[in-house]
Order: C-alpha cells, then structure tokens, then sequence
C-alpha cells in the first residue's frame, strides 16, 4: 500500500488561488433537470467552499414563468433532497440568486436581459462579466447562441460589457454534419476562447491524475508503449438504465452519449504523448494527435471490431427491472444500443498493432469506470521446468469510480520450499492522506469556466475528429435496413451481451 504523508505532498495548498474576477453565471434552461441537480448543487457547493467570487450573481432563464422567489423555492426543495441545508448558508446563498423568463427564440426577450443583467451589475457595482450556461435541448443551442448574440450580450468589452463566456453541454451535435453546423453558428458570435465544451468527466480527480501519474514519474513512460504494453481496457459500466432520459436515449444511444465524449477523452489521456507544458493549447494539441491517429473502421468487416448490444429484463442489486424497450418514453422495437464494445488501433509509433477496448453500457453488473493497461508476459520463463512456460503478466487498474486507485499486481514468491508465484497487488487510494475539500466534477468546470481556463474542455478539432471515426459507423448501423442484427440483447444485470464472456477478445486482424 502506497503512504502518503504530509512531508510527500508536493506544495501544500492544492487549491485555486487566482482572485476570481465577479461574474454572472446566467443559466439558460434553467427550469429542467440539470440545473436542478447538478448546476445550482455545484455552485452552492463552491459557495461554502469559498470556490466562487466575493461577488457573483446566478440568473436562472427559462421560459417557465416563475419569480426570483419561486425559482429560489424549487432550487431550495431540490438542494434539501440530499442534504440538511444549512438556513444561514442558504439564506445568504439564495440572496445571488435571481430568475428572468425568457423566450428562446425572441431577441426582444434577450435584450430584456441584457437589461436586466445591467441592472444587476449596476446595483451591485461590479463588472459585467458573465457566463452564459446552456442547460437546454441541443436542438435550441444554435437558436440561443444567435440571440445571445443580438442582444449584444457575446461581444467583450463593449456595450458596458466585461468577459464573455458560453458553455455548451455535451451532445456537441450527432454527427460530423451538425457538429460542424453548431460550430460555425456559435463562431458567428462568439470566438473559440468564448466557447467551453464541456465534458465533465474530464474534470473527475482521478482523471486528470492520470496525466499526473504517467508524466510526475520517470518510471511509467518508458514502458508506456507497444513493446510492452499488450492492450489496454476502458471500461465505463453504468448499472442504472435510461431513467428519465428516455426522449434523449432514443436519438442518441451509446455511441454518441458515452463514446463521441468521455471514452474518446479517457483513450486520448491513456494514449497521449507528453505536453511541452500542462497547459490548455499543449494538452489539447497533444489529445488531438492521438485522434488523428485513431485507425478508421473498416465497415466491411465491422463485426470484427465493434459489438452493440441493448438491455432486457433482469435483476439489479436484488430487484427485478425493466428492459430497455420497457422503459417509458421508449419505442417498444427500438434498436437503439444501450452496450458498446469496440476494438480501436492508434496508427503511430508508440501505439501500433496495440488493441485498445473500449466499452461502455448501462443496466451492467454494477457502476464502474476503470483503465486496465495490461503488459505483455516476461518474454522467457526460466521458471518453466517448474512453472511451466505461462506466467501472469502485470497489469495496472487505473480506477476511476468508484475505486478511486491505481492498483500494480505483480508477481511473487509464495513463501513455501517449493517454488510457487503468487500474483500480489500494490494499491494507491487516492483520497488517502489527501488534505481538504474535494471538489467534484461540476465544481471544477464552473471554477475553470470564471478563470477562463480551457484545458479540460473540448477543443472543435476534437470533437470533429472523434465524429468522423464515429460518424461512418452510426451511419452504417442506423441506415442498415435489418439494424437489429447487429444487436445483441443482454439481461439487465449481468455483464453484457453473452458474446462478451470473461476472456472475450475480438478476431486478431
Ligand atoms: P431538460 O430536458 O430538463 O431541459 C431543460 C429546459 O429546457 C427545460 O426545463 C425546458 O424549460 C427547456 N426545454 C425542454 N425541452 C424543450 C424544447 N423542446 N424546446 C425548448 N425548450 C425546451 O434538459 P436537462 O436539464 O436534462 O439538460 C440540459 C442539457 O444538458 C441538455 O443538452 C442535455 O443533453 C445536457 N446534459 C444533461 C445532463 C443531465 O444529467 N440532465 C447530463 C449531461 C448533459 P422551459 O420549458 O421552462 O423553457
């Protein structure tokens, strides 16, 4: 077990201390689920944890008529759901906290808050600087984005204005087309270091340590490539099926709502090569090389690299649930896939001829993310007379959730007067010894949102070159005129689609 004590930990103060400029964070959409449950938590968080600035207002938008004290009542019965709310806390909380009705598709509706947002700052005698949140349908994104824009509320430094910012939430389009098509309609307004694409699983502790594990320690980058590592598994199991999400669900499925994003980032951390600097432009450059790279599908011989699969019936922690095609909301012959495994090649000198798997599904075994990098065996035994010729080879679980480790299981001698190995496992805890607040991933963005900083955010180049490898592929699924061929179905509960078994491995190609 690794120790960590106090005299180990490289500078002490492990938390911003830049002076977070005053902003309004304005939320758009601000009456659905989002906000509600991850938002206006995340940022009352960062209020008791001194994570905002002195001064800061939140505007919730939506076109929901409701008044500053009916949104303050609804946030304040959603927050009590999972904690014991301070009243004090709240009290002053709350007092930052301001709704505006808007219609999405009205500019006079915009202008009115820009008006409004005005009249706050100047109440308050701070700068103009705001955060535009877009918690609403994709399909609204673009429509919002143009009437930010004429309302004059995008441009820096005019018009009484501060900083700009806009945040936009994953899906970033459905495929190549429409991503690019988004794109070009939030560059009318805005300018790329405007735009946050957020993907808040790269903003998770334990994935951004994986840049801090493989580039703080001399010993890991050496043996980080194809001679000898053999492959590499990320695996983001959810046991939770579609929830209320089902309208969302049917358009989007697996490959979109989990691989377009968070897989595509976790295979880029795990492939990447070392940034000149831990900066936002290096990171990300180096992430986008590592897409490019990204060996296209062959669609001729799909089977071979991809398995799709859709939930039914079955049990979960001991009660019995629906199948996916069961779910409210959902067409009871959808072929939407709910389980994906698939087989990619990284096309350079470090990675090639090194499968890396990836898979993702929800109604799985239990929730866990994890990355099993999986070194080649020791190429002679001399063990062999006694052993036999086979030896367990190393491996290293980068645990994601909800292992929150890294785990090195190596062999040993099995103490005894005959020669035995034993496979034994070294374990980092990653909240052992850790030292104040954790903040989590929403906290996190919103924080880098204020500073303005952009390196755990998408960059478009990305988020293009992770559409056109995907983009052939749901093409192909979706237009084939049988699609639930390629599906397997898979009960709830269990480890996926029965083709998956424990030692699965596509055909070598
Ligand atoms: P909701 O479906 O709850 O919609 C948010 C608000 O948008 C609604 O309260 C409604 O407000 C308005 N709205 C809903 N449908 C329409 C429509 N068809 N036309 C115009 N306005 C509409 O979304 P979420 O809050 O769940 O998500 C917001 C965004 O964040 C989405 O893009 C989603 O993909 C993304 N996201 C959500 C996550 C989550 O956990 N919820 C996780 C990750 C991403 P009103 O009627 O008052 O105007």
């Amino acid at each position: 077990m690794a120790i960590v004590t106090e005299s180990n930990i490289a500078g002490k103060n492990c938390f911003t201390e830049k002076n977070l400029e005053h902003c309004t964070i304005v939320i758009i959409g601000a009456s659905g689920d989002l906000t509600s449950r991850k938002l206006v938590p995340a940022l009352f968080n960062l209020y008791l944890n001194n994570g905002l600035p002195d001064a800061f207002h939140i505007v919730g938008c939506s076109r929901t008529e409701l008044s500053s004290q009916e949104f303050k009542n609804k946030i304040q019965s959603s927050l009590k759901k999972d904690r014991d709310l301070n009243f004090s806390d709240w009290q002053s909380f709350s007092a930052s906290l301001f709704y505006k009705s808007i219609n999405y598709d009205d500019v006079s509706s915009f202008i009115s808050l820009a008006e409004y947002l005005k009249s706050l700052d100047k109440k308050s005698n701070t700068p103009a600087n705001r955060i535009f949140y877009l918690a609403i349908p994709p399909s609204i994104y673009k429509t919002v984005a143009k009437m930010i824009g004429q309302a004059g509320l995008a441009e820096e430094g005019k018009n009484g204005n501060g900083w700009s910012r806009i945040v936009v939430e994953k899906p970033f389009g459905r495929d190549l087309e429409s991503a690019t098509d988004l794109d070009q309609s939030l560059h009318e307004d805005f300018k790329e270091s405007q735009i946050f694409r957020i993907d808040h699983y790269l903003a998770k502790e334990t994935v951004q340590n994986i840049l801090m594990f493989r580039f703080a320690n001399s010993i890991f980058e050496p043996i980080w490539n194809r001679r000898y590592i053999d492959n590499v598994s990320i695996t983001a199991a959810e046991s939770v099926g579609v929830e209320h999400r089902a309208g969302y669900y049917e358009q989007a499925g697996v490959l979109r709502d989990m691989f377009q994003n968070h897989m595509m980032q976790l295979l880029a951390l795990t492939a990447m090569d070392p940034p000149s600097l831990f900066q936002a432009k290096p990171v990300r450059d180096e992430k986008i090389r590592v897409f490019r790279a990204v060996r296209p599908f062959s669609l001729s011989s799909l089977k071979d690299f991809l398995i799709l699969g859709q939930y039914g019936a079955g049990v979960i922690d001991g009660k019995e649930v629906i199948g996916y095609r069961e779910e409210s909301g959902v067409s009871p012959d959808s072929v939407i896939p709910t389980f994906a495994m698939m087989k990619i090649f990284i096309d350079n000198w470090r990675w090639q001829g090194v499968p890396f798997y990836l898979m993702s599904g929800k109604r799985l075994t239990g929730k866990m993310t994890q990355i099993v990098i999986q070194f080649k065996e020791v190429p002679h035994s001399m063990f062999r007379k006694v052993l036999g010729e086979h030896i367990t080879a190393n491996h290293l679980i980068l645990g994601i959730y909800p292992d929150e480790r890294i785990t090195l299981t190596f062999q040993t001698k099995n103490p005894g007067t005959k020669v035995c190995l034993r496979s034994v496992t070294m374990d980092f805890f990653y909240h052992q010894n850790s030292q104040g607040q954790i903040f989590d991933a929403y906290e996190k963005v919103l924080i880098d949102c204020i500073l303005g900083d952009q390196m755990l955010f998408w960059q478009q180049e990305g988020v293009e070159l992770c559409w056109s490898f995907l983009t052939p592929i749901l093409k192909e699924c979706e237009d084939c005129s049988d699609r639930s061929k390629l599906l397997h179905l898979y009960d709830a509960g269990s480890r996926g689609p029965d083709i998956i078994g424990s030692s699965y491995r596509f055909p070598d190609k």
